[in-house]
């Protein structure tokens, strides 16, 4: 580490809250699914900056749209219409269940807007005795006060009583206990369709059906937060459409700005008057500068077939790790579809994640136990056998 390392990580510690446990690693620059740090010592990254860069490190899709935009209009008032943030819309309506869009700057942002709309909803259509918000044990929908009531792990809710009131929890693909938990004081179940940060977990066959079902028939809202896992990281566009079902209402995040801070609400037209004028605001969501990027990044997406790629090159990706399953006893598992993968095993993976580094890849570690793979969609079968085979060298070691 030279000193200008030093003099980065030091000056971090000093200024700054340490929220974050961070790996002794300065980043300066990136190119597709690589990255390098100050020595220049370089990194292939499947981190992706948690399932956001889908079009890579230093995209010239997004260069492009972003040096375009920043000479015609950056930001003003949501007090007036702007093209690109309208453009944005309307490409995410035509390619969804949903008939309007909502912007804000992230996936926290996006779902406190999705609670906020389920409740007002309910509250006008059925009364405010309806108001409870289902979700999921071991999901993750933000770090806000009302994300963090919803979501479903103690470790990242400890010290912050009292929590918002009107959450409650059942296990994920358990009908049972979520047909249990539906009454009529329910306005909303929210779920990841395979969720993220709680260890890259699947929907059983028939599981997210079978919650759709239980919805229409109590008249609850049907959320899926889609932050981590939409924008084609499941090889379609939204994740939910591999399983057969719509929301009313869905998030995103992550990957909808390569980077640029945007989150989106998107819901279903019987929920538009709920959310009249007055009723939800935010300075920044959906400048004309971040959603034009948007623009060019969602039509990336659909037009330059890295959607179809990612289903190919994960299925790859996937076979591979499960050849690694075979290998090791200590891999409980291989889960995932698409570009979010995730290989539990029955020992802490930091080690892992730490060797990884040294050798050059970045990659993550959820649950403690759970590497997990998100990286950016345009990744090669190349740098994938280049990542298995390190890996096979690290789980090798005693
Ligand atoms: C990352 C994430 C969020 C929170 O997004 P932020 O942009 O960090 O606020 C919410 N839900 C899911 C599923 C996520 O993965």
């Amino acid at each position: 580490m030279n000193d200008q390392n030093e003099t980065t990580m030091s000056l971090a510690d000093k200024y700054m809250f340490k929220t974050y446990a961070r790996f002794p690693l300065t980043l300066v620059r990136g190119d597709g699914c690589r990255v390098w740090d100050e020595d220049g010592k370089e990194y292939l990254d499947f981190v992706g900056g948690i399932a956001v860069c889908a079009l890579g490190h230093s995209s010239p899709i997004v260069s492009k749209a972003l040096e375009h935009q920043s000479k015609e209009l950056v930001h003003v008032s949501n007090l007036y219409y702007t093209r690109p943030q309208t453009e944005l819309a309307r490409l995410l309506v035509e390619n969804s269940f949903a008939d309007r869009v909502f912007f804000c700057n992230s996936g926290a942002e996006a779902n406190e807007a999705a609670i906020k709309l389920a409740r007002r909803y309910a509250n006008e259509k059925f009364g405010p005795q309806r108001h409870l918000i289902i979700s999921m044990e071991d999901s993750f929908h933000g770090r806000t006060m009302a994300t963090l009531s919803a979501t479903g792990q103690e470790k990242i809710k400890a010290g912050y009583n009292p929590l918002l009131e009107g959450f409650t929890f059942v296990p994920f693909n358990d009908l049972e206990s979520l047909d249990r938990a539906l009454d009529e004081s329910v306005c909303a179940v929210m779920l990841e369709p395979i969720q993220g940060e709680g260890g890259v977990v699947v929907p059983d066959a028939g599981y997210l059906k079978g919650v759709k079902a239980l919805c229409q028939d109590r008249e609850a809202l049907l959320v899926f937060d889609e932050v981590q896992v939409g924008m084609g990281r499941t090889g379609k566009l939204f994740a939910h459409e591999h399983y057969g079902i719509t929301p009313d209402i869905m998030t995103l995040a992550k990957a909808l700005g390569n980077g640029l801070p945007i989150g989106a609400m998107l819901a279903i037209e019987e929920l538009s008057n709920a959310f009249g004028a007055g009723s939800h605001a935010t300075t920044f969501g959906g400048t004309p500068l971040v959603t034009a990027v948007s623009k060019a990044v969602v039509t990336s997406l659909l037009e330059d077939g890295w959607i179809d790629h990612c289903r190919v090159v994960g299925d790859y990706f996937k076979g591979r790790l499960e050849e690694l399953a075979k290998k090791y006893d200590f891999i409980k598992e291989v889960r995932g579809q698409g570009l979010i993968l995730g290989v539990e095993m029955m020992r802490p993976g930091a080690a892992v994640v730490k060797a990884m580094m040294e050798k050059g890849f970045l990659i993550n570690c959820t649950q403690e136990k759970v590497l997990r793979f998100i990286p950016p969609l345009i990744v090669e079968k190349e740098e994938i056998d280049l990542l298995v085979e390190t890996l096979e060298n690290v789980l090798d070691l005693p």
